[in-house]
């Protein structure tokens, strides 16, 4: 691999557009979009869709189906989303790359966290800087210095911006099934690590909730004919807990127990929530099974127990596939002098829906930062062009055959 004239100046244009790159990312950040505020949602949709515009091919705005979501009362109601953004170039192209990004945050409309300002060492800091409204404004970079290039008609993408991924990605989980399925390598704009090394394998996640019923009555009056839903629940929450250790690799986080009743109430709901991650598909079946078994165990009389959730993305082995796109991620960062490393990370996100979807794929090229999910969330400045630059050499690379994308999807399908 190396560079070539033209290369280079797809590559100074990056960095010739650093305070635009920054800019329009630290005016997103200004935006409250938490994953349930669909008003600032639907706000940073439309920022968002007047940039994909600026590139060529046809942006459409897919509807999603609403969530379920389990509430404190043991009530499950749909919870709409907005729209994600799809943008389709050159899907005729004989090379094909999906991008993907999420324009949610976890901070809700609330939250005293809403702009970006600058730290004494020079990060930015503020709420999605990092993850993840820094990696769009890169991943959209490398796109609109990419079609600058001689090249680029031998690379077609799709661009997905979905609403959801802090919540789970159960209304764009469709979505990114239906694109892995079409490309033969996919890049998500996930902050790097603070070292800036890349996510290699990553667990598998679920979020499950036990509806835990049981009798009402009143607590002086009629003990006795009650059935304590909060006890119970409590009870599944230890058994849940006690199945941590018994197989390697998987965790059971119990979260929290809703639910509840003034103090002369035996309480008749409860909801336990709790989140597993396994290492892989036979650990996701065992623990399964294990769910089923504590959520069928009489653990008194008169109590019942209603299972909802699940899985909702499977684990990414490193696999030959991926360890093979990662070796062309690491000799494309060679041509630019950045030094590519990658490790297990503990996290999920798009990368395990596109994965199972038989799609190789990169989830973490977004920029450098830090303590994501919370108030002190950070991003390095000068990792937005780096990034992006890193991102236009492996399309560029894709376009000239030196990085095989069908060779890596045929890997892929192999394992
Ligand atoms: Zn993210």
């Amino acid at each position: 691999m190396r560079i070539l004239p033209e290369d280079t100046s797809v590559l100074d244009a990056l960095g010739d557009r650093e305070a635009e790159i920054l800019g329009r990312a630290v005016d997103w950040c200004a935006v409250n979009s938490g994953s349930r505020n669909l008003e600032g949602l639907e706000r940073q949709r439309a920022l968002l869709e007047a940039v994909l515009t600026r590139l060529p091919g046809e942006v459409e705005n897919r509807p999603l189906n609403p969530s379920p979501e389990v509430g404190a009362d043991g009530v499950v109601r749909e919870q709409p989303h907005p729209a994600a953004l799809l943008l389709t170039v050159r899907p005729e192209a004989p090379v094909q790359v999906v991008l993907t990004g999420h324009y949610d945050t976890v901070y809700p409309e609330g939250s005293p966290f809403q702009t970006v300002r600058t730290r004494e060492d020079g990060a930015l800091w503020g709420p999605g800087i990092a993850d993840m409204k820094g990696g769009i404004s890169v991943m959209l970079a490398a796109l609109e210095a990419f079609e600058a290039h001689p090249a680029k008609a031998r690379v077609g993408y799709r661009v997905l911006l979905s609403p959801d991924e802090e919540i789970g990605s159960t209304g764009s989980a469709p979505l990114l099934a239906e694109l892995g399925a079409l490309g033969h390598v996919g890049l998500t704009y996930e902050p790097a690590m603070g070292d800036g090394a890349l996510a290699s394998g990553r667990k598998g996640s679920g979020n499950f909730h036990l509806v835990v019923k049981g009798k009402s009555a009143h607590a002086g009056r009629d003990f006795a004919s009650g059935r304590n839903a909060v006890a119970g629940a409590a009870q599944v929450a230890a058994a849940l807990h006690a199945l941590n250790g018994e197989r390697e690799g998987v965790t059971v986080n119990v979260a929290s127990i809703a639910g509840g009743s003034p103090l002369n109430v035996v309480p008749d709901t409860a909801v336990v929530r709790f989140n597993v991650r396994v290492p892989d598909q036979d650990a996701a079946a065992w623990i399964d099974r294990e769910i089923d078994r504590v959520a069928t165990a009489a653990m008194f009389e008169g109590l019942s127990v209603h299972r909802h959730g699940g899985f909702t993305r499977p684990a990414k082995p490193f696999d030959a596939g991926q360890q093979a796109l990662f070796e062309a991620v690491k000799q494309a960062g060679a041509l630019l002098g950045q030094t590519v490393l990658w490790r297990p990370s503990g996290g999920v996100c798009e990368g395990n829906n596109l994965y199972a979807a038989g799609l190789p794929n990169v989830d973490t090229l977004g920029v450098i930062g830090g303590d994501i999910h919370s108030e002190t969330e950070y991003a390095w400045p000068q990792s937005f062009v780096q990034r992006a630059r890193l991102s236009a050499v492996l399309l560029m690379k894709l376009a000239s055959g030196e990085i095989d994308a069908p060779g890596l999807k045929a890997l892929r399908a192999q394992s």
